[in-house]
């Protein structure tokens, strides 16, 4: 009997080890597609003249309606002070990518808008999203499923621990209803466009996200959460 215990025990502390072993594994891959992202970034912005945070800038105000943002929305969603983000947009001004103006409702509050310059030195560039589609197309669609739910986690975890400020995901859209129908393929349901779908369509940056409560998100994660194993 004691040894039984002993090769459970073994067998429970071997397991363990696995996990850790794994998580490791996937923090690892994790950290090397950043750094190759980040790599091709930095050189690219190298070329242009533009900083990490200076690229961030101009890429949110080109996501935004009118390619414009009060500055304390970029601090925001940057998870940066306002006093960084006023310089950043102080120094992009000066580059003529962005111009300040006051708001036409309230003159309190600065807005920084992306100008036509500023707009096509923020384009995307066509070779790395290239890469990661070829790469992402390399999975199986389940794979890719899987892959997408997980980054689901992974992002809202961040989001949780205060490393990532804003993400337009579903999962904590006050439009989300996870699993309303009896449809294996489209269990979701979206009430902004009034319509089912599934976990293959769960979006990380939707334009028309509109944040929900704490409360409905907690509900909804526990909801969207619940019903699965992987
Ligand atoms: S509006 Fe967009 S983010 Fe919100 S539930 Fe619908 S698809 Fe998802």
């Amino acid at each position: 009997m004691a040894e039984l215990r002993v090769i459970n025990s073994g067998k429970k502390s071997s397991a363990l080890q696995d996990a850790a072993a794994l998580t490791t594994q996937l923090v690892a891959g994790l950290e090397k597609i950043g750094l190759a992202m980040k790599s091709r970034t930095w050189r690219r912005e190298g070329r242009a003249g533009l900083g990490p945070l200076q690229r961030q800038v101009l890429t949110l105000l080109r996501s935004k309606p009118g390619q414009c943002a009060q500055v304390s929305t970029v601090a925001n969603e940057l998870s940066v002070r306002l006093p960084t983000a006023s310089e950043v947009i102080a120094t992009l001004e000066r580059k003529q990518l962005l111009r300040r103006r006051r708001d036409m409702s309230d003159g309190r509050v600065v807005m920084a808008q992306l100008t036509a310059k500023g707009n096509r030195s923020c384009a995307p560039s066509s070779r790395m999203p290239d890469r990661l589609a070829t790469a992402a197309e390399a999975l199986s669609a389940p794979e890719q499923v899987v892959l997408l739910t997980s980054l689901v986690k992974v992002i809202r975890s961040l989001q949780e621990q205060g490393e990532i400020s804003v993400a337009r995901m579903c999962v904590s859209c006050r439009y989300f209803r996870p699993n309303q129908h009896d449809n294996a393929d489209r269990p979701h349901h979206c009430d902004y466009i009034n319509a089912p779908f599934g976990d293959r369509s769960l979006r990380l940056d939707c334009h028309e996200y509109e944040p929900a409560s704490t409360v409905q998100v907690n509900e909804a994660w526990a909801n969207f959460t619940g019903s699965r194993t992987a």
